[in-house]
């Protein structure tokens, strides 16, 4: 028998300065990026899907935000400081 499945891994990648587009404060926003693995025998193989967001702070929006765009983040962060 053989057992297979999927694992959602979250990471943080980085603690950003933007306008909410729904709250509109200029606030904290965690970078997050979600991986979806698929397993077999309960270990993870691959990736199967990677999907980018970020999550306000102040009121818990998430908006999702394409791989381009995380890239485009973290440099920005990288480059202040
Ligand atoms: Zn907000």
């Amino acid at each position: 028998m053989i057992i297979f499945g999927t694992k959602g891994y979250l990471y943080q990648l980085a603690i950003l300065t933007l306008v909410c587009a729904r709250c509109g404060n200029p606030s904290a926003h965690a970078l997050r990026k979600r991986v979806t693995k698929f397993t077999l025998f309960f270990v993870p193989l691959f990736p199967v899907s990677t999907k980018y967001a970020t999550q306000c702070t102040y009121c818990g929006a998430e908006q999702q935000v394409t791989r381009e765009q995380a890239e485009r983040f973290q440099a920005q962060e990288a480059g202040r400081g």
